[in-house]
């Protein structure tokens, strides 16, 4: 019996999935339509990057990639927040030592392809799958350089080719497959604050940047070159709107009048504003995750999520290292591994799909709030007084592997008691030990 793995996608889950497979002694093919990130060419571009935390790092420590990691990642401790005005506040994310980290999405990207070429994975860039057929499990690839067509049956076949997967879409052609797509009303657009004249950064570095002005955000994620990578969100259509962005006047008026201080950080902004594309922003549900045996879809094919929790990547990593344990457990029994795979993973992609929606309202607006600073504070007291009993949410989320479901319900009994606290208190300094007590006594 055929037991290869086909990979689709040598992206980030794709890739790190073909390490920890390898390690277990599986023979890996990928097929990725790219070109290969190690040449020259793919070096080239800007520079995006992803914040990576816990459970993103649980599963590249699985492939033995710590070190490496530390190599390449800018620890951010906090959110460091800009009004308009330009003054700035910081915000921790946790507790001291807690922080997420900002990596290159093509610096980990070739990072993780490198590891897999040493495990003995073999690659085949610039090889684009235009169709799968799932019964037999075959893939119909096609070679960019030649442009010929190719068969290749697979023992077992791996969706990680991204939002758009060429895998879920033969399996949306087949009987009972569930599938929605959502876009919000809000797209993106990258810009870059370079090094400043002295080669430095030119803000905190250990901080993820944000400009919350409502209805729409600026961020910003250091990269190593000491450029910060910005990315706007904001409506498509409305009063503030891109569509309302069409003159190189417009675009320097809009950033005068909201943010200011960055403004006078980013020396090409119309150039890249006109130039870099607007990007749209899709939540994908479907399910199941496989079809007639020995196919699963893993990371963005399975679940494509908002960006505003960061956990995109970091969950398709933990659906890696899920996978990877599963097998462990599993062995040769694919259909019961892909049983358990698609059965406890759904509802947690389900909830952190939910979570970065509601997540995108808390940056770009509550975060500015005191009411809401204030109930964060008190929180995070009760995180300092009872750490195993009242976790916020964004510690379930970012430095726990607390199933994202379980974090989410959690979230909402926490929700409904401090909305009750608000009401009593609105300073931590009014509470008391035995409020605080109290508190806990309520969500146990
Ligand atoms: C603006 C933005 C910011 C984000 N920020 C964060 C963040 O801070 N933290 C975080 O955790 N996540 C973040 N994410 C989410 C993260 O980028 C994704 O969740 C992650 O890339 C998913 O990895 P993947 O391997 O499943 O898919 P992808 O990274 O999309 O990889 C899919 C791969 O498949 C290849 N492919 C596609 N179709 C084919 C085909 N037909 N044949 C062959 N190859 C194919 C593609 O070329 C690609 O290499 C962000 C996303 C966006 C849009």
């Amino acid at each position: 019996m055929n037991q290869d793995v086909v990979i689709l996608g040598a992206g980030l889950s794709g890739s790190l999935l073909s390490i920890l497979l390898a390690q277990q002694g599986k023979q890996v093919h990928m097929y990725e339509k790219r070109p290969d990130p190690r040449g020259a060419a793919a070096s080239q571009g800007r520079s995006i990057n992803l914040a990576l935390s816990h459970r993103g790092i649980q599963a590249l420590e699985q492939a033995g990639l710590a070190d490496s990691l530390r190599q390449i990642a800018i620890p951010m401790h906090g959110r460091m927040m800009h009004s308009v005005e330009g003054a700035l506040t910081f915000q921790p994310y946790g507790t001291a030592g807690q922080y997420i980290n900002s990596v290159s999405r093509g610096v980990l990207n070739r990072l993780l392809i490198e590891q897999a070429a040493t495990r003995q994975v073999s690659f085949h860039f610039e090889h684009t799958c235009e169709d799968v057929h799932l019964v037999d499990n075959t893939i119909f690839v096609r070679d960019e350089a030649t442009q010929k067509m190719q068969e290749v049956i697979a023992g077992l076949l791996i969706g990680a080719d991204g939002a758009f997967s060429v895998l879920r879409n033969a399996m949306q052609k087949t009987p009972r497959f569930d599938y929605s797509q959502h876009y919000i009303a809000h797209g993106y657009k990258e810009l870059t604050i370079p090094a400043s004249a002295t080669g430095d950064f030119a803000m905190e570095p250990h901080a993820l940047h944000i400009w919350p002005r409502g209805g729409h955000m600026l961020i910003a994620l250091p990269n190593q070159d000491k450029s910060f990578t910005c990315t706007l969100f904001l409506a498509y259509e409305g009063n503030e709107s891109f569509e309302k962005l069409q003159t190189e006047e417009d675009v320097l008026a809009f950033f005068n009048r909201y943010f200011p201080d960055a403004l006078s950080l980013i020396p090409h902004l119309t150039d890249d504003f006109f130039t870099n594309p607007t990007s749209d922003l899709v939540t994908i549900h479907c399910y199941p995750w496989s079809r007639y045996h020995h196919n699963v879809l893993l990371g963005d094919a399975a679940h494509a999520i908002v960006p505003f929790y960061g956990q995109g990547m970091n969950a398709a990593f933990e659906d890696c290292h899920i996978f990877n344990k599963l097998l462990t457990k599993h062995g040769t029994d694919t259909d019961a591994l892909i049983a358990e795979f698609q059965r406890t993973r759904k509802p947690d992609a389900d909830a952190i799909a939910e979570l970065a929606l509601q997540n995108f309202v808390e940056m770009r607006d509550k975060v500015a709030d005191d009411a809401f600073l204030e109930r964060k504070k008190i929180e995070a007291e009760l995180y300092r007084r009872y750490p195993n009993q009242w976790i916020p949410l964004y510690t379930m989320v970012t430095f726990t592997d607390i199933p994202y479901a379980e974090a989410l319900e959690t979230g909402r009994k926490q929700d409904r008691i401090m909305e009750e606290v608000m009401k009593e208190f609105t300073h931590l300094i009014a509470l008391t030990d035995q409020d605080f007590e109290n508190i806990v006594a309520r969500l146990l």
